[in-house]
């Protein structure tokens, strides 16, 4: 069952509606036209493998939820992803603490965790959190002893590979201390990253995820944006569902997952929603954080499908990408931007 319907829209109509300057105008053209269908799965890029396995299991009749926390637990899973899961990045410790948040449009519930050590699929505790208790959030110490309650398995989740990023790390953060530099140039790619996921079925229910192991080398206790309800994550089975990747802080000031859901109520499709959002995030972006030309020194994406089965992602400067699988196969499309990408 796949409803279909074409929407066209113009550049010049997204550029007035989002009151742009001539040249990010131009940037944040959307793709003129967009063709919605159900069943629909986006994520962040590196989810790519992972919307084909949720978008299998909604045209096998999943429920909307257990597709997409299927989706991300590839990732999760993945000891070479580094963002998420098993192989995350660690805290300023070496102690790898994950955030994980979960929407359930038709039943309008939510669960999620935050600082959660040992446990490789934190998506599937805020799952349980969500279906097994009265609370929407647990924490810490008390999250893990609710997963371990719920049958969850504890493990290792500091790689051999993560360990050494650490201790890299560790070692570099001063010259004077008692910790030598190692005598190599290995780069320390990333500091930040996670995978959101979101999808509308045939029948247009609606879930989200996001699950990660927050900015790397994070003071310990830190928690994101990731678990955060409206921030991370948002979905209202009447409009659609959004979230985030990328700097959490920045994130959590504008509640950027159920703002982008309350612009789709309010009628914007799915990529002027994401680039109001991140309109909105520069607007809030404290001094400190801005280059020389006032825009801000960090990235991040918005990633937005509504209920009708459009779908968009926004990032701040041009180049990301997203992950996307309908009728038409799982596939990267380009994100939606505010700015071009800043020369070195
Ligand atoms: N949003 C995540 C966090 O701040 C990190 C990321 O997506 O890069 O924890």
């Amino acid at each position: 069952m796949t409803t279909r319907r074409d929407f066209l829209t113009s550049s010049a109509a997204a550029a007035a509606a989002l009151s742009l300057r001539p040249q990010q105008a131009a940037a944040a053209a959307p793709t003129p036209r967009i063709t919605a269908s159900r069943p629909v799965v986006i994520s962040s890029a590196n989810g790519l493998r992972g919307v084909k396995v949720a978008y299998d299991r909604l045209t096998r009749g999943a429920d909307t939820l257990d597709a997409i926390i299927a989706g991300v637990n590839i990732q999760e899973l993945d000891a070479d992803d580094q963002s998420v899961g098993i192989g995350g990045l660690p805290n300023a410790d070496g102690v790898v603490q994950l955030d994980a948040s979960c929407m359930h449009g038709p039943t309008k519930r939510a669960g999620s965790v935050g600082a959660l050590e040992g446990i490789a699929t934190p998506s599937l505790v805020a799952k349980a959190v969500m279906d097994y208790t009265d609370h929407i959030m647990l924490v810490g110490e008390g999250a893990k002893r609710f997963a371990l309650a719920m049958g969850f398995k504890e493990q290792e989740l500091l790689t051999e590979k993560t360990r050494q990023d650490w201790l890299r790390w560790r070692a570099r953060l001063n010259k004077d201390d008692a910790w030598l530099d190692h005598d190599d140039d290995v780069a320390i790619k990333f500091t930040t990253g996670t995978i959101n996921m979101n999808c509308v079925d045939a029948k247009g229910d609606i879930s989200s995820v996001t699950t990660t192991s927050g900015m790397a080398w994070k003071i310990p206790g830190r928690i994101g944006d990731s678990p955060v309800i409206g921030a991370g994550q948002y979905c209202d089975n009447t409009v659609g569902a959004a979230g985030s990747t990328g700097r959490g802080e920045a994130n959590i000031k504008v509640c950027g997952g159920f703002l982008t859901v309350e612009f789709m109520r309010q009628g914007l499709p799915p990529e002027q929603a994401v680039l109001r959002t991140l309109e909105r995030l520069v607007a809030m972006t404290e001094q400190r954080l801005l280059r020389p030309d006032g825009r801000p020194n960090f990235d991040i994406q918005f990633y937005a499908v509504a209920k009708d089965g459009r779908y968009a992602a926004g990032t701040l400067y041009e180049g990301a990408q997203f992950a996307v699988c309908d009728e038409k196969g799982p596939r990267l499309e380009k994100c939606v931007h505010l700015f071009a990408r800043p020369s070195r």
